[in-house]
């Protein structure tokens, strides 16, 4: 591995510059940012930018990608489809679960992240122990090459008032003792240069949040996250149960502050919005995902505007593109608020200014040493194929806009975690290994 790389255009903290070389450490992490090329430095071919983090997956979701698209009926919605989903968990046994996890960590460092935060709930798959489970999201990572923030999930409830799990919740149930040892069992599993362990308490529904400072106080520090209003039946049930809305609720009773990313903070109102904008949380958006489930938007503007932090994730990994991501993510704004680039300043060029906040924010919210090109992070980057027809011949700030907003295959000309290339000309060397054994899987789901 080289320890010096040449960027002819990277996007650091202030801005673009151009001309710069990033000398490593022997573990992959910047040294130092040097203006000019220097001897001995490796150049890499486009615009250098961070790699993205993905700060909310389910890995084993990516099983039935495209494979819910058949209509249940005029009331077809989320929960529908995660009675689909439990399905499909029902049919993997741990060793299946592993090829397809790795194959997906490789497509989703294809799309451009290098950092991935799991939120792990099927822990007990066939008669596995869920460490054993929890081992294979590790592994699986490792394999691909991706860093990983691992947040084993607390599921112990069926919904709002300590209902029992159904038939298919049970395998992911567990004590609070139980879900306590498995974090802290894991933490001594990881690999300290790219792994960490975190923990999600599933949502409000599935775990009484008065249990939460129980929780907190038999794990170590690592992120917590949580999904928290992402349907309005939720919010709902919530305001039944606890005569307040769930982000309400957890404001109230939690004070939420850095360790903590609201996934899917969607269905927030205005004094939630400003509630949390103002607290040092971020909230973590899977635009693509929420498209797909009729879920609803955020008000992305408004949290912004009032100081808030926005992470993006790629949740059920029906699409593994972080430019994809943070398209929809703007598209979405424009559409509400019928202007254009919604989330950028003026004079800002819009994926800029997103790609750096988002990838920033997300590094946090996993406890990464990422999501920017400077002195101490790891060298986790994406670079950009300057002889792509749609990129050829523009300034790295219109490139980069580009491959947001007008993404097509091949932008992409490499990706590296930790310095280390992973993907080469826009493809993971391993992926295509493991092609015919998700294919089979899926074909297995659907019947054929
Ligand atoms: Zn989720």
């Amino acid at each position: 591995m080289t320890d010096r790389l040449y960027c002819p255009q990277a996007l650091l903290g202030d801005g673009w510059r151009d001309d710069v070389t990033l000398e490593l450490t022997r573990d992959g992490f910047i040294d130092a940012v040097l203006p000019g090329r220097h001897a001995g430095a490796e150049c890499l071919p486009g615009p250098v930018i961070p790699g993205m983090v993905n700060v909310h997956s389910h890995i084993h979701q990516r099983l039935i990608a495209g494979l819910t698209g058949m209509s249940a009926g005029r009331d077809d919605s989320f929960w529908s489809w995660r009675e689909r989903m439990y399905e499909a968990v029902g049919m993997l046994s741990g060793e299946d679960f592993e090829i397809l996890a790795a194959r997906a960590f490789m497509e989703l460092l294809e799309g451009g992240y290098t950092s991935t935060g799991e939120f792990h709930y099927p822990h007990g798959l066939g008669d596995q122990e869920p460490r054993k489970t929890a081992g294979q999201v590790l592994d699986a990572a490792a394999r691909a090459g991706t860093a990983l923030t691992l947040l084993p999930v607390w599921y112990r409830y069926g919904g709002f008032g300590r209902q029992p799990l159904s038939d298919r919740q049970k395998p992911f149930g567990m004590s609070l003792d139980e879900i306590a040892a498995l974090v802290n069992g894991l933490q001594g599993q990881v690999d300290a240069r790219l792994q960490r362990v975190g923990i999600a308490p599933h949502s409000l529904r599935a775990v009484d949040g008065r249990d939460l400072p129980d929780l907190l106080a038999n794990i170590g520090e690592g992120p917590v996250h949580i999904h928290i209003s992402e349907q309005p039946a939720e919010v709902r049930a919530c305001l039944e149960y606890h005569d307040c809305r769930p982000i309400e609720w957890l404001l109230r009773h939690v004070e939420p502050d850095e360790r903590w990313c609201l996934i899917h903070a969607t269905h927030a109102d205005e004094r939630e919005v400003q509630a949390l904008a103002g607290r040092s949380v971020a909230v973590g958006i899977c635009p693509t995902t929420e498209a797909d489930l009729g879920d609803g938007l955020f008000p992305v503007r408004e949290f912004l505007d009032g100081g808030g932090r926005v992470a993006i994730g790629s949740d059920s990994n029906l699409v593994t593109s972080a430019a994809e991501e943070v398209r929809l993510l703007e598209w979405g704004q424009r559409l509400r608020l019928n202007q254009r680039n919604v989330l950028a300043e003026t004079g800002e060029h819009i994926a800029t200014s997103l790609w750096r906040h988002m990838a920033r924010t997300g590094a946090r919210a996993l406890q990464q040493p990422a999501g920017e090109l400077r002195e101490g992070c790891r060298a986790d980057l994406v670079v950009l194929d300057p002889s792509h027809p749609v990129l050829a011949g523009l300034p790295a700030a219109e490139q980069l806009d580009s491959f947001v907003f007008a993404h097509g295959a091949g932008m992409i000309d490499q990706v590296r975690v930790g310095g280390r290339q992973v993907v080469r000309q826009g493809r993971h060397p391993s992926r295509t290994d493991l092609d015919e054994r998700v294919a089979e899987l899926r074909g297995r789901l659907v019947g054929s």
